[in-house]
Protein backbone atom coordinates (compact mmCIF):
# COMPACT_ATOMS: atom_id res chain seq x y z
CA UNK A 1 0.00 0.00 0.00
CA UNK A 2 0.96 3.14 -0.62
CA UNK A 3 -0.22 6.69 1.45
CA UNK A 4 -2.56 9.05 0.03
CA UNK A 5 -0.76 11.83 -0.57
CA UNK A 6 2.00 9.88 -2.69
CA UNK A 7 -1.05 7.95 -5.35
CA UNK A 8 -2.18 12.17 -5.35
CA UNK A 9 1.40 13.27 -6.37
CA UNK A 10 1.49 10.71 -8.78
CA UNK A 11 -1.56 11.22 -10.47
CA UNK A 12 -1.10 15.10 -10.52
CA UNK A 13 2.15 14.66 -11.96
CA UNK A 14 0.65 13.07 -15.08
CA UNK A 15 -2.06 15.70 -15.59
CA UNK A 16 -1.71 19.19 -17.41
CA UNK A 17 -4.06 22.17 -17.51
CA UNK A 18 -5.76 21.72 -20.86
CA UNK A 19 -4.98 24.22 -23.62
CA UNK A 20 -6.96 27.83 -23.63
CA UNK A 21 -9.06 29.02 -25.57
CA UNK A 22 -11.70 31.70 -26.40
CA UNK A 23 -14.72 31.52 -24.36
CA UNK A 24 -18.30 33.51 -24.52
CA UNK A 25 -18.77 35.06 -20.84
CA UNK A 26 -21.92 33.14 -20.85
CA UNK A 27 -20.34 30.12 -20.99
CA UNK A 28 -17.25 31.01 -18.61
CA UNK A 29 -18.07 30.79 -14.84
CA UNK A 30 -16.14 28.69 -12.74
CA UNK A 31 -13.40 28.37 -15.64
CA UNK A 32 -10.01 29.96 -14.80
CA UNK A 33 -8.23 32.47 -16.65
CA UNK A 34 -5.34 31.93 -18.36
CA UNK A 35 -4.55 35.17 -19.19
CA UNK A 36 -4.38 38.92 -17.36
CA UNK A 37 -7.61 40.89 -17.89
CA UNK A 38 -6.44 44.63 -18.40
CA UNK A 39 -9.28 47.77 -18.40
CA UNK A 40 -9.55 48.88 -21.53
CA UNK A 41 -11.95 51.34 -20.75
CA UNK A 42 -12.96 53.49 -16.98
CA UNK A 43 -15.23 52.28 -14.48
CA UNK A 44 -17.45 54.44 -13.99
CA UNK A 45 -17.36 55.67 -17.25
CA UNK A 46 -18.23 59.01 -16.14
CA UNK A 47 -18.90 60.60 -12.61
CA UNK A 48 -22.31 60.21 -11.14
CA UNK A 49 -24.24 60.37 -8.49
CA UNK A 50 -24.69 57.81 -5.65
CA UNK A 51 -27.95 59.20 -4.21
CA UNK A 52 -30.97 60.15 -4.83
CA UNK A 53 -30.94 64.36 -4.00
CA UNK A 54 -29.50 67.22 -5.43
CA UNK A 55 -26.29 68.14 -6.95
CA UNK A 56 -25.06 71.04 -5.61
CA UNK A 57 -21.62 73.51 -5.38
CA UNK A 58 -20.32 72.28 -1.60
CA UNK A 59 -19.78 76.11 -1.20
CA UNK A 60 -23.64 77.71 -2.04
CA UNK A 61 -23.99 75.21 1.30
CA UNK A 62 -21.56 76.11 3.55
CA UNK A 63 -23.16 76.30 7.13
CA UNK A 64 -26.33 74.86 6.40
CA UNK A 65 -28.52 73.43 9.32
CA UNK A 66 -32.15 72.87 9.97
CA UNK A 67 -32.93 76.15 11.47
CA UNK A 68 -30.79 77.76 9.02
CA UNK A 69 -31.14 75.69 5.37
CA UNK A 70 -29.47 77.14 2.29
CA UNK A 71 -31.62 78.12 -0.41
CA UNK A 72 -30.81 77.31 -4.20
CA UNK A 73 -32.84 77.99 -7.41
CA UNK A 74 -33.64 74.16 -9.05
CA UNK A 75 -32.62 74.83 -12.60
CA UNK A 76 -32.70 71.35 -14.10
CA UNK A 77 -33.64 67.20 -13.28
CA UNK A 78 -31.30 64.63 -13.90
CA UNK A 79 -32.33 61.07 -14.67
CA UNK A 80 -30.41 58.02 -14.76
CA UNK A 81 -29.67 57.22 -18.41
CA UNK A 82 -30.06 61.27 -19.08
CA UNK A 83 -27.24 62.72 -21.11
CA UNK A 84 -25.25 65.82 -18.91
CA UNK A 85 -27.55 69.18 -19.36
CA UNK A 86 -27.14 72.61 -18.20
CA UNK A 87 -24.40 72.83 -15.18
CA UNK A 88 -25.02 73.97 -11.98
CA UNK A 89 -24.03 77.54 -11.17
CA UNK A 90 -23.58 79.47 -8.21
CA UNK A 91 -26.54 79.77 -6.09
CA UNK A 92 -27.92 76.61 -8.01
CA UNK A 93 -29.41 72.98 -7.82
CA UNK A 94 -30.25 70.16 -10.10
CA UNK A 95 -32.61 67.19 -9.05
CA UNK A 96 -30.65 64.37 -9.80
CA UNK A 97 -31.18 60.81 -8.96
CA UNK A 98 -28.80 57.60 -8.44
CA UNK A 99 -26.71 56.62 -11.39
CA UNK A 100 -27.18 60.04 -13.05
CA UNK A 101 -24.08 61.53 -14.69
CA UNK A 102 -23.08 64.77 -12.28
CA UNK A 103 -23.83 68.38 -14.40
CA UNK A 104 -20.88 70.30 -14.85
CA UNK A 105 -20.01 72.85 -12.21
CA UNK A 106 -22.00 70.63 -9.41
CA UNK A 107 -19.39 69.01 -7.19
CA UNK A 108 -21.35 67.54 -4.57
CA UNK A 109 -24.36 65.57 -3.79
CA UNK A 110 -27.21 66.74 -1.13
CA UNK A 111 -29.06 63.33 0.10
CA UNK A 112 -33.10 63.89 -0.66
CA UNK A 113 -33.28 63.64 2.99
CA UNK A 114 -31.37 66.50 3.91
CA UNK A 115 -33.46 68.48 1.49
CA UNK A 116 -37.03 70.22 1.14
CA UNK A 117 -38.38 71.14 -2.58
CA UNK A 118 -40.06 74.50 -2.31
CA UNK A 119 -41.17 74.42 -5.97
CA UNK A 120 -38.43 76.76 -7.74
CA UNK A 121 -36.14 76.19 -4.97
CA UNK A 122 -34.76 73.55 -2.63
CA UNK A 123 -33.98 74.17 0.90
CA UNK A 124 -31.19 71.99 1.64
CA UNK A 125 -30.18 71.35 5.41
CA UNK A 126 -26.96 69.77 5.89
CA UNK A 127 -23.47 71.31 4.51
CA UNK A 128 -21.98 69.46 1.55
CA UNK A 129 -18.26 69.01 1.26
CA UNK A 130 -17.07 68.21 -2.51
CA UNK A 131 -17.23 65.17 -3.70
CA UNK A 132 -20.20 64.45 -1.20
CA UNK A 133 -21.99 61.44 -2.62
CA UNK A 134 -20.26 61.80 -6.22
CA UNK A 135 -18.98 58.37 -7.63
CA UNK A 136 -16.05 59.54 -9.93
CA UNK A 137 -15.15 57.95 -13.71
CA UNK A 138 -12.88 55.19 -12.75
CA UNK A 139 -13.24 55.20 -9.27
CA UNK A 140 -13.44 51.42 -9.33
CA UNK A 141 -11.58 50.77 -12.24
CA UNK A 142 -9.35 52.83 -14.66
CA UNK A 143 -7.92 52.25 -17.91
CA UNK A 144 -4.82 50.36 -18.12
CA UNK A 145 -5.15 48.94 -14.51
CA UNK A 146 -4.77 44.87 -14.12
CA UNK A 147 -8.37 43.81 -12.93
CA UNK A 148 -7.87 39.61 -13.21
CA UNK A 149 -4.67 38.03 -13.01
CA UNK A 150 -4.34 34.50 -14.88
CA UNK A 151 -5.22 31.62 -12.34
CA UNK A 152 -8.78 33.39 -11.81
CA UNK A 153 -11.80 31.26 -10.98
CA UNK A 154 -14.53 32.90 -12.47
CA UNK A 155 -17.42 33.48 -10.35
CA UNK A 156 -20.66 35.40 -11.52
CA UNK A 157 -19.04 38.55 -9.55
CA UNK A 158 -15.53 38.14 -11.88
CA UNK A 159 -18.13 37.96 -15.10
CA UNK A 160 -20.35 40.84 -13.85
CA UNK A 161 -16.79 43.27 -13.81
CA UNK A 162 -15.56 41.17 -17.44
CA UNK A 163 -18.89 42.93 -18.99
CA UNK A 164 -19.08 46.36 -16.99
CA UNK A 165 -15.48 46.59 -19.38
CA UNK A 166 -17.22 45.23 -22.48
CA UNK A 167 -15.63 41.94 -22.46
CA UNK A 168 -17.41 39.36 -24.64
CA UNK A 169 -14.95 36.64 -24.39
CA UNK A 170 -11.93 35.67 -22.24
CA UNK A 171 -9.24 33.26 -22.64
CA UNK A 172 -9.74 30.56 -20.10
CA UNK A 173 -8.64 26.30 -20.14
CA UNK A 174 -12.00 25.18 -21.00
CA UNK A 175 -14.07 22.66 -18.93
CA UNK A 176 -13.15 19.35 -19.38
CA UNK A 177 -15.61 16.84 -20.73
CA UNK A 178 -15.13 13.93 -18.94
CA UNK A 179 -16.47 10.77 -19.94
CA UNK A 180 -18.05 8.24 -17.46
CA UNK A 181 -18.16 4.48 -17.91
CA UNK A 182 -19.96 1.91 -15.50
CA UNK A 183 -18.48 -1.63 -15.66
CA UNK A 184 -19.68 -4.92 -15.15
CA UNK A 185 -21.66 -7.95 -16.40
CA UNK A 186 -24.27 -7.77 -13.08
CA UNK A 187 -25.57 -4.09 -13.89
CA UNK A 188 -28.34 -2.90 -15.54
CA UNK A 189 -29.37 0.68 -16.36
CA UNK A 190 -33.04 0.00 -15.92
CA UNK A 191 -35.97 -2.14 -15.65
CA UNK A 192 -36.48 -5.54 -14.20
CA UNK A 193 -33.32 -7.48 -12.64
CA UNK A 194 -32.96 -10.87 -13.74
CA UNK A 195 -30.64 -13.02 -11.40
CA UNK A 196 -27.51 -12.30 -10.50
CA UNK A 197 -28.33 -8.20 -11.96
CA UNK A 198 -28.25 -5.34 -9.93
CA UNK A 199 -28.51 -1.36 -11.29
CA UNK A 200 -26.37 0.93 -12.22
CA UNK A 201 -25.95 3.24 -9.34
CA UNK A 202 -22.04 4.99 -10.40
CA UNK A 203 -23.12 6.15 -13.35
CA UNK A 204 -25.86 8.82 -12.39
CA UNK A 205 -23.63 9.41 -9.30
CA UNK A 206 -20.26 10.38 -10.79
CA UNK A 207 -22.44 12.02 -13.91
CA UNK A 208 -23.76 14.30 -11.40
CA UNK A 209 -20.40 14.61 -9.33
CA UNK A 210 -18.43 16.05 -12.38
CA UNK A 211 -21.37 18.37 -13.03
CA UNK A 212 -21.20 19.98 -9.59
CA UNK A 213 -17.22 19.70 -10.26
CA UNK A 214 -17.73 22.15 -13.06
CA UNK A 215 -16.90 19.91 -15.99
CA UNK A 216 -18.97 18.20 -18.47
CA UNK A 217 -19.81 15.00 -18.37
CA UNK A 218 -20.44 12.65 -21.26
CA UNK A 219 -21.85 9.46 -20.52
CA UNK A 220 -20.24 6.06 -22.23
CA UNK A 221 -23.27 3.66 -20.80
CA UNK A 222 -21.58 0.20 -19.57
CA UNK A 223 -19.41 -1.64 -20.63
CA UNK A 224 -19.23 -5.29 -20.54
CA UNK A 225 -16.83 -7.25 -18.49
CA UNK A 226 -15.12 -8.08 -21.72
CA UNK A 227 -11.53 -6.85 -22.87
CA UNK A 228 -12.62 -6.18 -26.53
CA UNK A 229 -15.74 -4.18 -25.59
CA UNK A 230 -13.30 -2.54 -22.66
CA UNK A 231 -10.73 -1.80 -24.78
CA UNK A 232 -13.03 0.31 -27.44
CA UNK A 233 -14.85 1.95 -25.30
CA UNK A 234 -11.68 3.23 -23.33
CA UNK A 235 -10.33 4.22 -26.87
CA UNK A 236 -13.30 5.68 -27.83
CA UNK A 237 -13.63 7.94 -24.63
CA UNK A 238 -9.81 9.14 -24.56
CA UNK A 239 -10.00 9.99 -27.85
CA UNK A 240 -12.64 11.92 -27.46
CA UNK A 241 -12.77 13.40 -24.21
CA UNK A 242 -10.49 15.08 -21.95
CA UNK A 243 -10.22 12.67 -19.05
CA UNK A 244 -12.24 9.35 -18.24
CA UNK A 245 -14.13 7.64 -15.20
CA UNK A 246 -14.50 4.58 -15.16
CA UNK A 247 -16.11 2.23 -12.39
CA UNK A 248 -15.42 -1.48 -11.20
CA UNK A 249 -12.92 -4.10 -12.47
CA UNK A 250 -9.66 -2.72 -10.67
CA UNK A 251 -8.96 -5.05 -8.41
CA UNK A 252 -8.18 -9.02 -7.97
CA UNK A 253 -10.89 -10.15 -9.47
CA UNK A 254 -11.09 -12.53 -12.68
CA UNK A 255 -13.06 -10.04 -14.89
CA UNK A 256 -11.21 -6.77 -13.93
CA UNK A 257 -10.40 -5.85 -17.00
CA UNK A 258 -10.18 -2.13 -16.73
CA UNK A 259 -6.69 -2.29 -14.89
CA UNK A 260 -5.51 -4.53 -18.17
CA UNK A 261 -6.79 -2.37 -21.07
CA UNK A 262 -5.46 0.72 -19.69
CA UNK A 263 -2.44 -0.82 -18.90
CA UNK A 264 -2.30 -2.02 -22.27
CA UNK A 265 -3.35 1.13 -23.90
CA UNK A 266 -0.94 3.30 -22.43
CA UNK A 267 2.13 0.78 -23.44
CA UNK A 268 0.60 1.03 -26.56
CA UNK A 269 0.58 4.87 -27.13
CA UNK A 270 3.92 7.07 -26.76
CA UNK A 271 3.74 9.72 -23.72
CA UNK A 272 1.29 7.28 -21.64
CA UNK A 273 1.89 6.38 -17.93
CA UNK A 274 0.17 3.79 -16.55
CA UNK A 275 0.30 2.63 -12.38
CA UNK A 276 -2.04 0.26 -10.52
CA UNK A 277 -1.85 1.78 -6.87
CA UNK A 278 -3.27 -0.02 -3.67
CA UNK A 279 -3.63 3.14 -1.56
CA UNK A 280 -3.85 2.72 2.28
CA UNK A 281 -7.30 4.11 2.63
CA UNK A 282 -10.46 3.38 3.82
CA UNK A 283 -12.87 2.78 1.49
CA UNK A 284 -11.22 2.77 -1.86
CA UNK A 285 -8.29 1.02 -1.72
CA UNK A 286 -7.07 0.31 -5.27
CA UNK A 287 -7.17 2.59 -8.11
CA UNK A 288 -6.23 1.58 -11.73
CA UNK A 289 -4.65 5.28 -13.38
CA UNK A 290 -3.51 5.81 -16.88
CA UNK A 291 -2.47 8.78 -18.82
CA UNK A 292 -3.36 7.87 -22.21
CA UNK A 293 -1.75 10.54 -24.87
CA UNK A 294 -1.68 12.33 -21.95
CA UNK A 295 -5.91 12.07 -21.39
CA UNK A 296 -5.69 11.06 -17.44
CA UNK A 297 -8.18 7.72 -17.19
CA UNK A 298 -9.21 7.47 -13.80
CA UNK A 299 -10.21 3.23 -12.98
CA UNK A 300 -12.08 3.75 -9.39
CA UNK A 301 -13.19 1.06 -7.79
CA UNK A 302 -16.54 -0.10 -8.00
CA UNK A 303 -18.24 -0.75 -4.93
CA UNK A 304 -20.20 2.73 -4.80
CA UNK A 305 -18.90 4.29 -1.75
CA UNK A 306 -15.52 3.58 -3.09
CA UNK A 307 -16.21 4.78 -6.50
CA UNK A 308 -17.53 8.38 -4.70
CA UNK A 309 -14.79 8.30 -1.87
CA UNK A 310 -11.92 7.64 -4.54
CA UNK A 311 -13.16 10.32 -7.60
CA UNK A 312 -13.30 13.02 -4.39
CA UNK A 313 -9.76 11.70 -3.33
CA UNK A 314 -7.94 11.28 -6.36
CA UNK A 315 -10.10 12.56 -9.58
CA UNK A 316 -11.59 15.50 -8.34
CA UNK A 317 -7.70 17.29 -7.76
CA UNK A 318 -6.63 16.22 -10.92
CA UNK A 319 -9.64 17.47 -12.90
CA UNK A 320 -9.15 20.37 -10.89
CA UNK A 321 -5.97 20.61 -12.49
CA UNK A 322 -6.68 19.99 -16.49
CA UNK A 323 -9.22 22.78 -15.97
CA UNK A 324 -6.34 24.72 -15.44
CA UNK A 325 -6.66 25.24 -11.06
CA UNK A 326 -3.98 25.56 -9.01
CA UNK A 327 -5.77 24.96 -5.62
CA UNK A 328 -6.62 21.33 -6.53
CA UNK A 329 -6.06 19.12 -2.80
CA UNK A 330 -9.60 19.91 -0.82
CA UNK A 331 -8.24 21.33 2.40
CA UNK A 332 -10.42 20.21 5.82
CA UNK A 333 -12.31 22.07 8.53
CA UNK A 334 -11.78 20.86 12.00
CA UNK A 335 -14.95 19.82 13.40
CA UNK A 336 -16.09 18.28 16.97
CA UNK A 337 -17.20 14.50 17.01
CA UNK A 338 -20.54 14.61 18.78
CA UNK A 339 -20.48 11.04 19.26
CA UNK A 340 -17.07 8.41 19.18
CA UNK A 341 -15.93 7.17 15.81
CA UNK A 342 -14.12 4.16 16.85
CA UNK A 343 -12.14 2.29 14.14
CA UNK A 344 -9.72 -0.53 13.95
CA UNK A 345 -5.94 0.21 13.29
CA UNK A 346 -5.36 -1.11 9.58
CA UNK A 347 -2.74 1.01 8.79
CA UNK A 348 -4.95 2.66 6.62
CA UNK A 349 -6.64 6.49 6.86
CA UNK A 350 -10.14 6.10 6.96
CA UNK A 351 -12.46 8.53 5.36
CA UNK A 352 -15.97 8.29 7.34
CA UNK A 353 -19.39 9.75 6.13
CA UNK A 354 -20.20 12.38 8.30
CA UNK A 355 -23.30 14.61 8.95
CA UNK A 356 -21.61 18.04 9.24
CA UNK A 357 -23.53 21.17 11.07
CA UNK A 358 -22.30 24.79 12.12
CA UNK A 359 -23.20 24.91 15.25
CA UNK A 360 -22.26 27.34 18.25
CA UNK A 361 -19.72 29.12 16.44
CA UNK A 362 -17.99 25.64 15.06
CA UNK A 363 -18.64 22.38 13.06
CA UNK A 364 -19.86 19.84 14.99
CA UNK A 365 -20.17 15.75 13.46
CA UNK A 366 -21.56 12.58 13.31
CA UNK A 367 -21.59 9.26 11.92
CA UNK A 368 -24.13 8.94 8.90
CA UNK A 369 -25.71 5.77 8.30
CA UNK A 370 -23.89 2.66 8.23
CA UNK A 371 -20.34 3.12 6.81
CA UNK A 372 -19.80 -0.43 4.46
CA UNK A 373 -18.29 0.65 0.93
CA UNK A 374 -21.07 -0.97 -0.95
CA UNK A 375 -23.96 0.83 1.51
CA UNK A 376 -24.21 4.46 -0.77
CA UNK A 377 -27.39 5.26 1.30
CA UNK A 378 -25.01 6.43 4.33
CA UNK A 379 -23.10 7.62 1.84
CA UNK A 380 -26.44 9.66 0.42
CA UNK A 381 -27.10 11.03 3.95
CA UNK A 382 -23.25 12.89 4.72
CA UNK A 383 -21.85 16.26 4.05
CA UNK A 384 -18.38 15.85 4.50
CA UNK A 385 -15.51 12.72 4.65
CA UNK A 386 -14.41 12.49 8.30
CA UNK A 387 -10.56 11.85 8.66
CA UNK A 388 -9.54 9.59 11.02
CA UNK A 389 -5.70 8.33 11.32
CA UNK A 390 -4.52 4.73 11.50
CA UNK A 391 -5.42 3.70 15.16
CA UNK A 392 -8.63 3.53 17.57
CA UNK A 393 -10.49 6.48 16.52
CA UNK A 394 -11.51 9.25 18.35
CA UNK A 395 -14.14 9.96 21.47
CA UNK A 396 -17.07 12.15 21.43
CA UNK A 397 -15.79 15.86 21.90
CA UNK A 398 -12.59 15.29 20.02
CA UNK A 399 -11.78 17.00 17.16
CA UNK A 400 -11.61 15.92 13.81
CA UNK A 401 -10.26 17.15 10.03
CA UNK A 402 -13.45 16.98 8.02
CA UNK A 403 -13.76 17.27 4.26
CA UNK A 404 -16.91 18.95 3.27
CA UNK A 405 -18.55 17.40 0.30
P1 LIG B 1 -15.80 -4.47 -8.85
O1 LIG B 1 -14.90 -3.33 -8.41
O2 LIG B 1 -16.08 -4.46 -10.30
O3 LIG B 1 -15.26 -5.76 -8.35
O4 LIG B 1 -17.17 -4.22 -8.12
C1 LIG B 1 -17.24 -4.21 -6.71
C2 LIG B 1 -18.67 -4.23 -6.26
O5 LIG B 1 -19.31 -3.05 -6.70
C3 LIG B 1 -19.49 -5.38 -6.82
O6 LIG B 1 -20.38 -5.80 -5.82
C4 LIG B 1 -20.23 -4.75 -7.97
O7 LIG B 1 -21.42 -5.40 -8.28
C5 LIG B 1 -20.47 -3.35 -7.45
N1 LIG B 1 -20.57 -2.39 -8.53
C6 LIG B 1 -19.69 -2.22 -9.53
N2 LIG B 1 -20.08 -1.27 -10.36
C7 LIG B 1 -21.25 -0.80 -9.88
C8 LIG B 1 -22.17 0.20 -10.31
N3 LIG B 1 -21.94 0.91 -11.42
N4 LIG B 1 -23.30 0.40 -9.58
C9 LIG B 1 -23.52 -0.31 -8.47
N5 LIG B 1 -22.70 -1.26 -8.01
C10 LIG B 1 -21.58 -1.53 -8.72
MG1 LIG C 1 -16.96 -5.70 -11.65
Amino acid sequence: MIPLAEAQQRILEAVAPLEPKAVPLSAARGLVLADNVIASEMVPPFANTAMDGYAVRAADTAGASEPAPATLRVVGELAAGAGPTTAVGSGEAIRIMTGAPMPAGADAVVMVEHTKSEGATVAIFEAATRGDHVRFAGGDLEVGQRVFDAGTVLTPAHLGVLASLDVAAVRCHPRPRVAVCSTGDELVASGALAPGQIRDSNRPMLLAVLEEAGCEPVDFGIARDDEQVLTATITRAVDECDALVTSGAVSMGDYDFVKVVLERLAAERAGSTYSWMQIAIKPAKPLAFAAIGGVPAFGLPGNPVSSRVSFELLARPALRRLAGRSDVLAEPVIARAVSALPRRADGRLHFDRVLVRYENGGYVCERAGVQASNVLSGMAAATGLAILEDGPGIQAGESVPVLLL
